[in-house]
């Protein structure tokens, strides 16, 4: 089964797919991936806290009070899960320090955000907290696993949302977006999931979103017949690196090098070495 995981890999770079297929699990830790895979579900927990303080809100609330409602147990639990998860073994507690400020920068500036879209929405319905958080945040499903027998994938839907019985596929992401639109990797794991999630629903899925948490903006990416046939090509060269080994040619990047666990091995292999 080819994951969504190895699609990610594959548009950071092919041949990061084929050494991490290649080589033995315990040769190279991935302990950045580890990390990177808990942040992402402490901030799911975070988007959960603030549902729950958003539920208490009461309309005669003024600016002030509505973000510190929201603001509620927030940096107490980031401080917590950072500390709970630091390993001295595994981690710099600089990384550590690093992943806790900017999850921290990122809340409070998404509640400002929130306080006043909920502040305006209140004013504007009359509604308490309660009833305005179903409008704000839809029902949703969140880190679903889902598998298409047919089509040999598979994947984890970060978060599914449900309108009118549609189904939008929604994935966070801390990079700075592009100057319109989604990046290119972020449309095609959409697509990736939209795929799955038709599949396991019996639906049709026409778009997507990429929510870029540090700028607390969603974007849309229409899950068009190009889009498709793009992922389909790519699934397609995974396969080949994955069941082939045919080794793919360096996507050289030197941002996305030097966060690379084998640049030491690509610098090695290489006649032309990269500065890294
Ligand atoms: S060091 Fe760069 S070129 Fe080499 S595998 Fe990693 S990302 Fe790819």
């Amino acid at each position: 089964m080819i994951s969504l995981k190895k699609i990610k890999t594959y548009m950071y770079c092919p041949l990061k797919l084929y050494y991490e297929d290649n080589i033995h699990e315990n040769e190279i830790k991935n302990e950045r991936y580890e990390a990177g895979k808990r942040i992402k579900e402490i901030r799911l927990d975070i988007q959960d806290l603030i549902q729950r303080n958003l539920k208490r809100l009461n309309r005669n609330m003024d600016l002030k009070r509505i973000e510190q409602e929201l603001n509620k147990n927030i940096n107490y639990y980031i401080n917590n899960q950072l500390n709970e998860i630091y390993d001295p073994e595994k981690y710099d507690i600089e990384d550590i320090e690093k992943y806790k400020n900017d999850l921290m920068q990122e809340s409070k500036y998404n509640i400002q955000l929130l306080s006043l879209k909920s502040k305006r929405l209140m004013d504007l319905t009359n509604e308490n907290g309660h009833n305005i958080t179903e409008r704000l945040f839809p029902t949703a499903m969140y880190n679903y696993i889902l598998r298409d027998p047919e089509l040999e994938i598979t994947g984890i839907a970060e978060k599914i949302e449900i309108i009118q019985g549609k189904y939008y596929p929604i994935i966070f992401k801390t990079s700075i977006p592009p100057i319109k639109g989604v990046w290119d990797s972020d449309a095609i794991e959409l697509a990736f999931t939209s795929i799955l999630i038709e599949e396991e629903f019996e639906t049709e899925v026409y778009v997507g979103f990429v929510d870029y948490v540090n700028i607390g903006e969603r974007r849309p990416a229409v899950i068009d017949a190009n889009l498709r046939k793009s992922l389909f090509r790519k699934i397609d060269y995974v396969r080949t690196i994955l069941y082939n080994k045919e080794i793919p040619t360096a996507k050289y990047d030197l941002n996305k090098c030097k966060n690379c666990e084998f640049k030491d091995i690509c610098l090695d292999d290489y006649e032309n070495p990269i500065e890294i």
